[in-house]
């Protein structure tokens, strides 16, 4: 008897230790993010482990994703601390429906865009598929609404500034990168790593990588000229836009 208790503690301590070995390598090597500018009119929110960033439009700013908080402290200290309060927030862009993206979005009265393959999981009526997000099921009680769904390669113009959604299918179907005052940003898509290079979204939390990697390669081709930051939601940013270009190569 107590040797087989002994068979089934070790057995649980190797799969916890491989559960988070899996979950923590998502993690190791990646640029380390903090709060400020990222360009030119351009801010990182940290959140937590996750970003959410300012983008400046006329009257206040469009937001990349709206954190893990459902109180959303941290981007309304950000707003506070540039004398702006959340109705300041003209529009908010979702990367994916993940709930460490969406769970600040009712602290706004903001339109909420995405694309329609996350609006059911940013609303809490679809479960993710990712091996990890499928096994925590449906995530109940969201009060996130998507009220625009985006079309693939369109820009939104908010105030002044003119936004571009792509769709990037392979960490969820309706995960979105999009280009803003010359960041391209990324959702948990991709990552930036301390040596510069772009890693794909982590397999635990995903879809699909290779579906993942493939939009990847793909977006590289869809992005225009003139691309001076890549910003990601769980990393820091990477200069320039080469580390997508040569992504794959
Ligand atoms: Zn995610």
């Amino acid at each position: 008897m107590k040797r087989a208790l002994l068979i089934v503690g070790a057995v649980l301590v190797v799969l916890f230790g491989v559960f988070f070995a899996t979950v923590g390598s998502a993690f190791v090597g990646l640029k380390e993010a903090a709060d400020g500018p990222v360009a030119p009119g351009v801010q990182l929110v940290r959140d937590g482990y996750v970003n959410v960033f300012f983008i400046d439009v006329e009257g206040g700013v469009a937001m990349i994703d709206c954190g893990n908080d459902p109180e959303a402290k941290a981007v309304l200290a950000a707003l506070k601390a540039r004398s702006l309060d959340a109705s300041a927030v003209k529009a908010i862009f979702l990367t994916h429906g993940h709930p460490d993206h969406t769970a600040g979005c009712s602290r706004f009265t903001a339109p909420v865009y995405a694309f329609e393959g996350d609006k059911g999981i940013a609303e809490g009526t679809v479960p993710a598929n990712g091996p990890l997000p499928k096994m925590m099921g449906v995530q109940k009680g969201k009060t996130t609404k998507v009220t625009n769904l985006l079309v693939e390669g369109a820009t939104v113009t908010v105030g002044n500034e003119a936004i571009t959604a792509w769709n990037i299918p392979g960490h969820t179907q309706g995960s979105a990168a999009y280009l803003a005052r010359g960041v391209l940003f990324f959702g948990d898509s991709a990552a930036g790593q301390s040596d510069g290079k772009l890693r794909p979204a982590p397999w635990v939390f995903s879809d699909d990588l290779d579906q993942c990697k493939a939009s990847l390669t793909s977006l590289a081709a869809k992005v225009p000229a003139g691309v001076t930051r890549l910003a990601f939601a769980h990393s820091g940013f990477l200069e320039g836009a080469d580390a997508l270009s040569s992504f794959g190569k």
